[in-house]
């Protein structure tokens, strides 16, 4: 009870409440007036009409207040949020003028908000030491490095932007502020301060690849040492022992080898060499390579379909990635079929659109429905493969789908559990598709 008196005072005191008060005193005046001045039965009639009135005023007047305490109080908790959110917040209306500026954005800019809000920023501002980087965010096509990681044009439209001297690494996140009738108000950008998390990943790839290097020179050795000894004659029992030491040394090289190229494609230095090329009789002569190699096939059968109506098909590639990509696919293809099984590998151009779509499609295990969007994530294997081979790094696929982003192509899966899996990807047939710089394309 003392509860409701308190909120009852607490409301009765706002502003919205102050047309009652007036209203309750003019309508005292009027009812005096009427009780000393006029004829004694109109006040009898009146009263009731100025008790309505009194109420009808009352009751409007009070869930007006109540109402706008309410909105006050989101209002407030919603600028909470925004104050103490952990990224930094930057709301601007359509004239670039500085909206909103939380705690965070005041970290990362070195900027204070009442300094800033109210401000309108323009890319000239760029020149100025103290507006360089706000303005290089609001603008990011001044920043000297801009990788963008949504589509043009979708919003939130994400990019990552880089700024040296001194490092900062930032993702900026875009959205528009838009009123109920569609009318673009402004944008607001969520920043996140990633150098640190950048730093740390550094010198992480670093590790693996010092780590990588160490490794290989003397698996080399132990190689070289197995091959010798299996050229001196042995019994059927040591021979038998050399071949599986053998087979794992090439798994574990494998592995070491991949972890390196893993690492280069993170550092942003796996380093690519373009040139043109037929991409049919490439993709012919590296099937032909694994059909005639000495390696186990189980029987598998590689078919090749060309297009009907070209014969050559000149793109620009890096052969020794793209090689090793669709080398990847193909062993994939093999390891995970069953015996007697067939590849059946395609190309063809996509109608009405500058690309080559290529497919390599198996009769093996297939996979998972629920582990399919995984595939191409580093490490990952799925469950079946597993048990069907227990050797594999893990790391092929993600090493492929790398190469093939970096050509400028997508590469995606369609597969059903024990019937098969199809790989495809496409690779633009113009130059000017291709990504201009590394990106690493991690668990998108
Ligand atoms: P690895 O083959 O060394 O395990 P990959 O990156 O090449 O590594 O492949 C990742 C996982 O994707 C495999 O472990 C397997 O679960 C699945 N996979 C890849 N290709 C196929 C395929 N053709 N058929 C079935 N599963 C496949």
């Amino acid at each position: 009870m003392k509860n409701l008196n308190q909120k009852f005072l607490l409301r009765a005191r706002l502003p919205e409440m102050r047309l009652f008060w007036f209203s309750l005193l003019f309508l005292i005046i009027l009812l005096i007036i009427n009780i000393f001045y006029l004829p004694n039965f109109l006040p009898i009639a009146v009263l009731p009409i100025f008790l309505l009135l009194g109420i009808i005023i009352f009751i409007n007047n009070f869930r007006l207040a109540r109402l706008n305490s309410e909105i006050k109080i989101e209002r407030n908790e919603l600028k909470s949020i925004i104050l103490n959110f952990y990224d930094g917040v930057i709301a601007y209306d359509s004239d670039f003028k500085i909206l909103i500026f939380n705690q965070a954005a005041e970290k990362i800019f070195n900027l204070k908000a009442r300094e800033i809000i109210g401000q309108n920023i323009s890319p000239e501002k760029a020149r100025e030491p103290d507006l360089r980087l706000l303005s290089q965010v609001i603008f990011s096509s001044l920043a000297p490095l801009v990788i963008r990681r949504s589509e043009p044009g979708a919003y939130p439209q994400i990019a990552d932007l880089s700024f040296d001297e001194p490092q900062i690494e930032l993702r900026v996140s875009t959205n528009k502020i838009i009123d109920p009738k569609g009318q673009l108000l402004g944008f607001v950008k969520l920043v996140r301060d990633r150098t640190r998390e950048i730093e740390l990943l550094r010198s992480k790839t670093e590790f693996i690849t010092v780590a990588s290097h160490q490794l290989r020179t003397p698996l080399t050795g132990v190689n070289w040492a197995l091959e010798s000894l299996s050229k001196q004659s042995l019994s059927e029992e040591q021979k038998e022992l050399v071949n599986i030491s053998l087979s794992t040394v090439a798994n574990l090289s494998k592995i070491v080898n991949d972890l390196l190229d893993v690492s280069k494609i993170e550092e942003g230095r796996f380093g690519y060499k373009f040139e043109d090329i037929d991409i049919i009789d490439f993709i012919e002569k590296i099937i032909s390579d694994i059909q005639n190699s000495t390696k186990q096939l189980n029987n598998i059968k590689i078919y090749f379909q060309k297009p009907e109506e070209e014969r050559q098909i000149i793109i620009s590639i890096d052969t020794q990635k793209l090689e090793m990509a669709l080398f990847n696919l193909f062993d994939n293809a093999i390891r995970y079929n069953v015996a007697n099984g067939q590849v059946i590998v395609k190309i063809e151009k996509i109608k009405n659109k500058p690309y080559v779509q290529i497919s390599v499609k198996d009769t093996g295990i297939g996979i998972p429905a629920n582990q399919i969007n995984k595939i191409f994530t580093k490490f990952f294997r799925a469950e079946n493969a597993m048990q069907f081979i227990s050797e594999g790094s893990g790391l092929g696929l993600y090493i492929v789908k790398n190469i093939i982003k970096r050509h400028g192509g997508e590469i995606w899966v369609e597969s059903e559990i024990d019937r098969g899996s199809t790989f495809y990807f496409t690779l633009p047939t113009s130059s000017k598709l291709r990504q201009t710089k590394e990106i690493t394309y991690d668990e998108e």
